[in-house]
């Protein structure tokens, strides 16, 4: 066993017993700034930081897999990489560039993600499109402030950005296929000190989500040009930052059956996935790498990123078992 640290992560590289190739599994470690009120013996001991999104059970399934190859070693090398900063800014895509990762030569490389809404004993994938394409948002309005009284005088971002909350929709229905889908979300609006002054600057706090890498390129550039016809309009300046960005998590044709045939021989059950506009940074991976990623079922009353995640401990092993079917199967 081979072990390579990379900034706040690691790769763990067990080597087969007659590598034709290498296989990857990779799990996320980091936690959230979330106060745990799990309530269990074992919560979290750092003040307001807590693993809401499970990446402890990704990571406790990765070691209960290390555990088990590095005792009975397969035919293939299997590289362990357990990566930083999935919940921003995003660990996967600097990592993979890395020349650590580049000198294992990776041939597949899988993933998995509790699903707290499924019970234990079940998996669930699906080829193709899994995660979308997310991008931050961050617009900035730049105008004029004054008195509430003399608005002829000034150039009121309030009115700007107001407007351009509701218009940027427009780019939704008009712009892109109906058969294809997007969304852009503002959930954080800044501007103004006190209800009698004109607010000399806005900002718009967002999020873009889409179904393919075009279509969030074709949302950028319309959003882009809006900003144009509103800095001519509204006689301002807007500058957009696009944060960090997430490429889809597009799961390759014959793994997600290879799966499906090893995790039931194993008695798990399981379930075609819908497609979801949530993010996740392992398409870097997949971009560059051929595999997939699958939802594992750990049965919580409380979902990701709730301060009461609970996911059921069986499902430990199930994830165990699922991956080292992979690796056997593959
Ligand atoms: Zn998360
Ligand atoms: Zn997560």
């Amino acid at each position: 066993m081979q072990i390579t640290t990379w900034h706040t992560g690691l790769f763990v590289f067990v080597k087969g017993k007659q590598p034709r190739r290498t296989i990857a599994y990779r799990t996320d470690i980091d936690g959230l700034p979330i106060q745990e009120q799990t309530g269990y013996s074992f919560s979290s001991t750092h003040a307001g930081n807590m693993h809401a999104c499970g990446h402890d059970f990704h990571m406790t399934i990765a070691l209960g897999v290390l555990h088990t190859l590095s005792k009975h070693p397969v035919d293939d090398n299997v590289l362990f990489v357990f990566q930083p900063a999935e919940e921003g800014p995003g660990g996967a895509q600097p990592m993979l560039a890395s020349k650590e990762f580049q000198s294992f030569h990776v041939d597949m490389i899988f993933a998995l993600h509790i699903a707290p809404e499924l019970p234990v004993g079940t998996v669930s994938s699906k080829e193709g499109l899994l995660f979308a394409n997310t991008s931050e948002l961050f617009i900035d309005f730049i105008g004029q402030g004054g008195h509430a009284a003399y608005p002829h005088v000034t150039k009121d971002m309030v009115v700007a950005a107001s407007t351009f909350v509701t218009q940027m929709q427009q780019i939704i229905s008009r712009k892109i296929d109906p058969l294809d889908s997007g969304v852009i979300s503002i959930g954080k609006v800044t501007s103004g000190t006190v209800q009698n002054i004109i607010a000399e600057q806005a900002r718009l706090e967002g999020t873009i989500r889409t179904l393919s890498p075009e279509t969030m390129q074709l949302i950028k550039k319309e959003l882009e040009q809006m900003m144009r016809g509103f800095e001519l309009t509204y006689d301002c300046s807007i500058k957009v930052d696009y944060g960090a960005n997430y490429y889809q998590v597009y799961n390759t044709k014959p793994y997600v059956d290879q799966f499906q045939q090893a995790v039931q021989k194993e008695g798990i059950t399981f379930q075609t996935a819908s497609q979801a506009m949530t993010g996740e940074d392992f398409g870097y991976f997949l971009k560059e790498i051929p595999g997939f990623m699958f939802w594992l079922g750990v049965d919580s009353p409380y979902g990701l990123h709730h301060s009461q995640l609970t996911p059921k401990e069986d499902a430990l092993t199930v994830g165990v078992n699922a991956v080292l079917a992979m690796i056997h199967h593959v």
